[in-house]
């Protein structure tokens, strides 16, 4: 058997094609250009080009970008200062914080310090509280773990009773990610750092989310047959035969995975493009609702 490849960049290819419609629309209605603002602190390489590809997608799409970049040494007042400017700022829908955030800040409270209707990443702690919450809806979903629902909802039909494991419960990916799946009321194992016997239990998955961001991890003999993987990891290994010194792999063997698994997302083209495109969505739905 070989699986078939879910093709995260032709996904993210319709959502910012939906997007970038919609705002031509608003243009011509002359309603306000959708705005984003992404706040960078330091000048972490990975978060640098997270945040470049991020302006990118705005520019495509037709979303307006401010990027504010910040010494990695700001005190937690003076961030404060720039979000409530942010905040007051009309031209601005969405405000994304770069993260993680240099030692030294709490990110509890800068991720506080974003209004809620502002907040396109979903990372405010009202909109992850409503997310754990049954019968509540947060204002925005973040946008990996949206991703990786949609990816999943193109291929399977419901998922509804499925059995789902997710390998790593962060802030950012594991466990938005199994408040969705719950809330998409499928039945959720979620195993960490500290669980036992992981493939014992991800054999037993009908759908696995790997976000351990541990290379390869996930081998082809830990997958039930016929299981639909996404594989959210994203790492870099050694590789002298590229030009620039490493590759990008997922936490699952992508190969012997194939063998076994119905569906998998690659990497990279899996939900990395999705994640981006998520952000484009949220902050269209920003503006559409500061329009009314
Ligand atoms: P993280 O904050 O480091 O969390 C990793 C999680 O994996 C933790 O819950 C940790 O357990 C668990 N874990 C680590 N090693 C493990 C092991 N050997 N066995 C079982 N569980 C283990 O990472 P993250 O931010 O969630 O990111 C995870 C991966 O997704 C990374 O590769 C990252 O680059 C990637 N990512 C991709 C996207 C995208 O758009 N494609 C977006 C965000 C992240 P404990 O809680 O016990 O420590």
């Amino acid at each position: 058997m070989s699986a078939i490849v879910i093709d995260g960049k032709s996904a993210a290819n319709s959502i910012r094609e939906a997007v970038k419609a919609k705002i031509i629309e608003r243009v011509t209605k002359r309603l306000p250009i959708p705005g984003l603002a992404t706040v960078l602190v330091g000048d972490d390489p990975a978060s640098q080009s997270y945040v470049r590809a991020k302006h990118r997608a705005c520019e495509e799409a037709g979303i307006r970008s401010v990027a504010v970049n910040l010494p990695a040494d700001i005190s937690q007042q003076d961030l404060d200062c720039v979000l409530s400017d942010l905040a007051k700022d009309s031209t601005v829908h969405g405000i994304l914080v770069q993260l993680p955030l240099p030692k030294g800040l709490d990110e509890e409270n800068v991720l506080k310090a974003v209004p809620l209707e502002k907040d396109v990443d979903g990372f405010h702690p009202v909109n992850i509280g409503r997310l754990a919450q049954k019968g509540r809806q947060p204002l925005f979903v973040p946008c990996t773990p949206s991703g990786v629902i949609y990816l999943l909802k193109e291929y399977i039909d419901t998922l509804v009773g499925k059995q789902a494991v997710v390998l790593g419960r962060s802030n950012i990916v594991g466990m938005p990610v199994s408040l969705l799946l719950i809330k998409e009321n499928a039945t959720v194992t979620i195993c960490h750092s500290r669980t036992k016997d992981i493939s014992t239990i991800t054999k037993k998955a009908d759908i696995l989310v790997a976000a351990i961001g541990r290379p390869e991890m996930v081998k082809g003999n830990w997958i039930k047959p016929g299981a639909v993987v996404i594989d959210v990891g994203v790492n870099r290994v050694d590789d002298s035969s590229k030009k620039r010194g490493y590759r990008l792999v997922g936490d699952v063997d992508y190969e012997e995975a194939l063998n076994v698994a119905s569906a998998i997302t690659p990497v990279p083209g899996g939900v990395g493009p999705v994640t981006i495109a998520m952000l484009m969505k949220n902050t269209l739905i920003a503006a559409e609702r500061a329009d009314a």
